[in-house]
């Protein structure tokens, strides 16, 4: 594992200078950084389109609770890049263990230029996560932890740069349930085995993600502290 803890792509201190930030939207939204690692394909070219296809998914999901949720990128730059500048790759991700030192070094130096941030999604080269030191079938997973030494929570979903788009609507809607107004919520319909999942196969929360968001879901989903409101 290689870290360059003094690499990170500084965007400056001030506001019109290297950290220019996007537009408040309308409606809830939720501060988040899209980044990914130097090996993580984020498209042609390093376009960022994989990225963005996968923020435009997750919002056009979250549309079924009759709301419009943005995942509000903070930093306003054209493209969704290799702002972590890690060589991490999920192939040396445990999910089973506490979050790697390299992903904590991630996750603070994006608030430390982004103090305003709730949630940090970095997608890594590799296609599935290692769990109790074997390969697993995961390709997207959401921390519970959001960090005690913050003023303000900062949630970090890792995604897999070969996983499907839906990836992120799923783990978005873990993590809005880990930001439950009143603590850790499971699933309105947990599945018997893992009750941060659904039990209904077709369901966005089953663990390989379907399409279906209930009511229930949503109800959950927009009690969460992170959501802000324009
Ligand atoms: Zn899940």
């Amino acid at each position: 594992m290689v870290t360059t803890p003094d690499n990170f792509d500084h965007p400056g201190k001030s506001s019109n200078g290297r950290a220019p930030r996007s537009p408040i939207p309308n409606g809830p939204y939720i501060n988040v950084l899209f980044t990914a690692t130097m090996e993580a394909n984020v498209g042609p070219n390093r376009d960022g389109t994989r990225v963005l296809e996968h923020k435009l998914t997750a919002e056009s999901k979250m549309l079924s609770c009759q709301k419009s949720l943005t995942l509000r990128h903070v930093w306003d730059r054209s493209r969704y890049d290799q702002s972590a500048h890690s060589h991490l790759k999920s192939t040396e991700i445990d999910i089973s263990l506490p979050m790697p030192e390299e992903v904590k070094r991630i996750r603070e130096n994006s608030r430390k230029y982004f103090p305003e941030i709730n949630l940090v999604i970095c997608f890594v080269a590799g296609d599935y996560f290692v769990e109790n030191g074997k390969q697993s079938d995961t390709v997207a997973y959401a921390y519970k932890n959001a960090g005690d030494n913050h003023h303000s929570p900062l949630y970090t979903v890792l995604i897999c740069d070969q996983a499907q788009p839906i990836a992120c609507a799923h783990e978005l809607g873990h993590i809005l349930n880990y930001s439950n107004k009143n603590g850790l919520a499971h699933d309105p319909n947990p599945h018997p085995d893992n009750p941060d999942h659904s039990a209904n196969p077709n369901n966005l929360m089953y663990p390989i993600p379907g399409s279906i968001i209930t009511s229930e879901q949503c109800r959950q989903f927009f009690e969460s502290t992170i959501i802000l409101q324009n």
